[in-house]
């Protein structure tokens, strides 16, 4: 019997299992053609961006020469938003919109809540020394942090015993999983550090051509709204309230302009590199 014939009498004897079987085929084909990956990467993915104005409602942060951090900050977030809401791509979540007393764990919760893809913590500094100047970068620690991180993080997180209490509550629901979970959440963890140190390298970039005398530095501190966030997170100190000329130069619209077209272009420079996976390991 030739192939020609046996599809044939095929057709005759068992005419219900041959279209069942070619209709399953036909279905399969259409399956395969619309979660196709081509036609999924010619549409950009939207980025949903959480910023963070730290402070707020009581809780001013630093006060130096009339500037006040929440206010600067908020400022700040303001004109970021409006840079990134140009872009069709980019959604902003603000987890505070006025001067209002936000706690940490709610900001997380915010940025938790809405899934966004990037947590951006505001923040502006200050120090002892009136000699320390310029902006810092933050994402979460691993390893035991210096002593003035440390310091920092105390400041920042507004009070100790939330982080120590928070820290509690994370090792008594580690101990509860089982192997497996505990080795899925960590590789979940590393992986949420590794994209917020290149996120961290992507900002540092935009301000490496300004002062060469005062670069933008990386550091890692406990910070509680970076450690908690599950998305990668980076904690900005946008300058130091305590150094005479930095102050006068925060102080001023353009100044903050700056600033804010920096964040906003590093975030949709970030994203560019989390669109196309060939980028990711370029800084
Ligand atoms: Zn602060």
């Amino acid at each position: 019997m030739t192939p020609l014939s046996a599809a044939v009498s095929l057709i005759i004897s068992r005419p219900t299992e041959l279209w069942k079987t070619t209709f399953l085929v036909v279905l399969f084909h259409a399956a395969v053609l619309l979660i196709s990956p081509t036609k999924a990467a010619a549409v950009p993915a939207a980025l949903h961006v959480a910023l963070d104005p730290g402070h707020g409602g009581l809780d001013k942060g630093a006060i130096h020469s009339s500037i006040k951090e929440s206010e600067l900050v908020l400022l700040v977030a303001n004109k970021v938003k409006s840079l990134l809401e140009k872009n069709e791509n980019v959604r902003v979540t603000m987890t505070r919109t006025e001067d209002q007393s936000v706690s940490l764990s709610d900001r997380v919760k915010i940025a938790e809540a809405r899934h966004v893809d990037i947590f951006v913590s505001l923040h502006a500094n200050a120090a002892n020394d009136q000699r320390a100047k310029g902006v810092e970068f933050f994402f979460q620690n691993n390893l035991p942090p210096d002593e003035e991180s440390l310091y920092l993080a105390n400041l920042e997180n507004q009070s100790n015993t939330a982080l120590n209490q928070a820290q509690e509550v994370e090792k008594q629901e580690l101990s509860k999983k089982g192997d497996i979970s505990a080795i899925i959440e960590d590789l979940h963890h590393q992986n949420k550090m590794m994209s917020s140190l290149r996120f961290s390298q992507t900002l540092n970039q935009f301000w490496q051509s300004d002062d060469k005398s005062n670069p933008a530095t990386i550091k890692q501190a406990p910070f509680y709204v970076i450690s908690k966030t599950t998305m990668p997170a980076v904690l900005i100190e946008v300058g130091f309230l305590t150094h005479p000329k930095e102050v006068k130069q925060l102080a001023k619209p353009e100044y903050q302009d700056q600033i804010a077209e920096k964040i906003s272009k590093a975030i949709l420079t970030f994203k560019e590199k989390m669109d196309k996976p060939e980028l990711r390991t370029l800084n």
